[in-house]
């Protein structure tokens, strides 16, 4: 949370406007300090991540049933965008250094029905993006990326929502950057600004010409305001989240059996979560995180199941965890241990003496 007398008086103008909703001033302050802040020129604002995704995915224009490459190692969000947009999710594999798609494998899943690659930057770890922009050239491929976990990631100084056609960020309360809920998608060029903007608004244009089948998806003031002020901290957050980072890896490193994600060359961290992968460690990941819970501590199996894995997906689009084997590996082995800015080093070592005890 921001300092509550510094959101108050960012909010105090709503009762002298009362203007709430429908791009207000706080949403242009916020969309121009964004502007700045991801190094991005073109974005639009949402009432949450998904909806971000899924209309921006909607404003491209797809034809139905088209192709998307995807991977199951992701939040649901992902998966379901796609499918909610009428097309067909085809799911590769992750690497296991960083568990974003890889890469490597993509071509093999390219067919003439395939329309766009759709990756996540999985725990701020950024997608191989010059190998899927090459890919996506040769073919004419759209790429969109789940950014939600990547806000403030940069790749070699450029903000990582400057890469593929468009990039998702959520803005939800659980995330490094918050609106209480919100989302935010960034395109390449201008012109996809202004085609997903009436869709952020039921499709329509004007007040009485409504071309387009939408939903509403629009942030509204208090969120906006929210997001100014958290966005004035959030270098300060990224800052404090690392310090506890880094002594869960001081604390963990050179464990057998405990797999830790390693830094990516050239890419900054916003130490948005942390991963641990018991693999062939002496205990299960599922016997740790009952440990954990039974001194009170909540680790979090993310992501876990796989979106293959889920009720609504087992058993359709060919969805096979034998395709995928590393993601299914990952999912069965993860725990990401609690981390927010405000959590005392005393924590953290208490939680890795529970772990390696
Ligand atoms: C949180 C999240 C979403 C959904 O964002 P909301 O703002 O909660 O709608 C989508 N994808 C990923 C990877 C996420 O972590």
């Amino acid at each position: 949370m921001p300092g509550f007398e510094e959101y108050m008086e960012e909010i105090r103008g709503l009762w002298e406007s009362c203007w709430l909703s429908n791009g207000g001033a706080k949403h242009l302050d916020f969309e121009t300090a964004l502007q700045t802040y991801l190094q991005t020129p073109h974005l639009s604002l949402f009432a949450n991540g998904h909806v971000a995704l899924e209309v921006a995915i909607d404003a491209f224009g797809f034809s139905k049933g088209g192709e998307v490459i995807t991977t199951p190692y992701t939040h649901c969000s992902t998966t379901h965008s796609i499918v909610r947009n009428g097309l067909i999710p085809v799911f590769c594999d992750i690497n296991d250094a960083d568990k974003t798609i890889d890469a490597g494998q993509i071509e093999h899943y390219i067919t003439d029905k395939t329309v766009a690659i759709i990756a996540t930057h999985v725990y701020g770890f950024a997608c191989d993006v010059e190998t899927i922009d090459k890919l996506a050239q040769k073919y004419r491929l759209k790429v969109i990326y789940d950014a939600a976990h990547a806000f403030g990631v940069t790749i070699n100084g450029v903000g990582i929502g400057n890469f593929g056609d468009a990039a998702m960020f959520s803005c939800h309360a659980t995330k490094v950057f918050h609106t209480i809920e919100g989302g935010i998608t960034t395109f390449k060029i201008p012109d996809m600004v202004r085609k997903v903007a009436p869709l952020i608004n039921f499709g329509f244009v004007n007040a009485e010409t409504v071309p387009f089948i939408s939903t509403n998806a629009r942030m509204n003031e208090f969120e906006a305001a929210m997001g100014i002020c958290n966005l004035r901290h959030i270098d300060e957050e990224i800052a404090k989240r690392k310090l506890v980072a880094d002594k869960y890896t001081e604390l963990l490193s050179g464990i057998e059996g405990i797999k830790l994600l390693s830094p990516q060359k050239g890419v900054t961290q916003n130490y948005s979560y942390y991963p641990v992968f018991f693999d062939g460690y002496k205990h299960s990941r599922d016997e740790v995180q009952y440990l954990l819970k039974e001194s009170e501590v909540y680790a979090r199996k993310y992501f876990y199941p796989l979106t293959t894995e889920l009720d609504c997906y087992a058993a359709r689009y060919g969805a096979s965890v034998a395709n995928t084997p590393v993601a299914k590996q990952s999912a069965d082995t993860v725990l990401a241990l609690p981390l927010f800015s405000e959590m005392g080093l005393k924590d953290v070592e208490m939680i890795c003496r529970i772990i390696i005890e």
